[in-house]
């Protein structure tokens, strides 16, 4: 069948997906997105030579990522070998002065990662549990894992763990606090496996929802303000114009969803609100030569453990060389909640100045070498799924198809563009199952 069967609002990795499977499928589908480009929370600027990655940074296996690594091949993207590359050393701690590398792979437990024997020991006893709780990261919901909250489930371990590796992890990647859910944290932790997996996409991370618009009809620079359902479609309204279409997928975080259509059944609103998202502040900073951490020469992501503010520091050079020109360096300094907090509505100036500041310590000399920075600020970061989502979810799940539909890392409270990518196999299902009840076609431009 063609035409224009469905509207697709967001093109982030999740829209496009969608968008794509539903194509191939053979429906008419038009995506809109607010943004001058596609790509979203994975999207990549082009500036100066850079390739500055705004949001993701990797991602791992296809073991751990088989939905993403699905689309990988669809795209023929695998066809080339160096397109997804490995991410060498990918990622250490920071403690006491100096990088300590290997984190999150079995070759860390013999260096130390920064932890006492003991700390390792229980560490390998966590994993131990985790394993055999049966996490599953498209449903968290269905496992225990011991404790709500992330800090119940760190409660009985050794205090590393919570203050040297696992706390900071959450707060670093994810922007989350210790009262986020256990559940999506341990499935995702343990779906995600071992670091040495890293790759990144040699071409900038929105190289996959590039890949995905290329078939598509992508209108950016259309922001959605009300999605509504009726007997006679789905109506889209923006300031560019109102579009109305068989169905419509939301590809958006849950918050947005939320105030696009508040016609939505009461089921999918009580998701909705329940679905709180973590905001995050990512600042790049484009080098005049590239730097390493002591300890880590050629390291990519340090996790920072001793620092109210700093998270994460990546180099972006060490990625990939074709992040930056030829003898240039490129850093991303990423806030833990606490600096989110405190920055995220600063002017890029003092965001600079601050991060760089705190930056001197894992790397003394960087403020001196900075030509220019950028500040990414998502008030929709990540996932933040309290205990309340996971009780939401089930009847979320459980409801039938209908004329809109959603997508989107949240939907399975998994923080991460897996989440995003396999959400659109769902909702492209789902979409599909709705349209074989209903008639035929129609898009209405006004
Ligand atoms: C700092 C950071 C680091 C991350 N690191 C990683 C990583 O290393 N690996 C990993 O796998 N994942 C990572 N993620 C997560 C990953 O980026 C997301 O899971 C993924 O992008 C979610 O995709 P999505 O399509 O669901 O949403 P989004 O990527 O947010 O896409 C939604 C799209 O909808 C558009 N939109 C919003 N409102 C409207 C509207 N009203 N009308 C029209 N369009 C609208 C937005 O502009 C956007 O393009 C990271 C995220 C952040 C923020």
């Amino acid at each position: 069948m063609t035409g224009t069967d469905v509207i697709v609002v967001g093109a982030g990795p999740a829209g496009l997906a969608t968008a794509h499977l539903l194509a191939a499928a053979g429906h008419g589908v038009v995506v809109l997105e607010a943004a001058d480009a596609v790509g979203g929370r994975m999207r990549t600027l082009r500036a100066d030579g850079h390739l500055i990655d705004t949001g993701a940074e990797m991602i791992p296996s296809a073991d751990a990522y088989p939905a993403t690594w699905r689309l990988i091949r669809a795209t023929g993207l695998d066809a080339d070998p160096g397109a997804v590359p490995l991410v060498r050393d990918a990622l250490s701690v920071w403690w006491r002065g100096r990088a300590r590398r290997h984190a999150g792979r079995p070759l860390g437990l013999l260096t130390g990662m920064g932890l006492s024997p003991r700390a390792r020991l229980d560490l390998v006893r966590l994993q131990l549990r985790l394993a055999r709780a049966g996490l599953d990261p498209e449903h968290p919901e269905r496992a225990d894992p011991g404790g709500e909250t992330v800090a119940d489930l760190l409660r009985d371990h050794h205090p590393q763990l919570r203050e040297r590796l696992l706390g900071p992890l959450a707060a670093g990647f994810f922007g989350w606090t210790p009262r986020a859910a256990a559940a999506p944290f341990a499935a995702h932790l343990c779906a995600a496996g071992s670091t040495a997996t890293w790759r990144t996409y040699r071409d900038g991370m929105d190289t996959l929802a590039r890949a995905l618009a290329e078939g598509l009809d992508v209108r950016t620079g259309h922001p959605v303000t009300g999605v509504s359902a009726g007997p006679d479609g789905v109506r889209v309204d923006s300031p560019r114009g109102t579009l109305t279409a068989r169905s419509a997928v939301l590809a958006v975080p849950a918050p947005v969803a939320e105030r696009l259509h508040p016609g939505a059944p009461p089921v999918e609103r009580a998701y909705l609100r329940a679905c709180g998202f973590a905001p995050m502040l990512r600042l790049s900073a484009l080098l005049d030569a590239p730097v390493a951490p002591r300890g880590a020469p050629r390291g990519f992501a340090v996790l920072v453990s001793d620092d109210p503010l700093l998270g994460v520091v990546t180099l972006d050079h060490a990625k990939h060389p074709g992040r930056v020109p030829p003898g240039r360096g490129m850093i991303s300094l990423i806030t833990r909640p606490e600096g989110t907090g405190a920055l995220l509505d600063a002017p890029d100036e003092e965001v600079g100045r601050v991060l760089l500041a705190r930056a001197e310590r894992v790397l003394p000399g960087v403020t001196a070498r900075v030509r220019r920075t950028v500040a990414h600020r998502f008030r929709h970061g990540l996932p933040l799924p309290g205990p309340e989502a996971l009780a939401a979810r089930p009847a979320f799940t459980g409801r039938p198809p209908a004329a809109v539909e959603y997508a989107g890392d949240w939907t399975s409270l998994r923080p991460c563009s897996e989440g995003a990518v396999a959400s659109a196999f769902t909702a492209a299902e789902r979409t599909a199952a709705f349209l074989a009840q209903t008639r035929e076609p129609t898009l209405i431009e006004a």
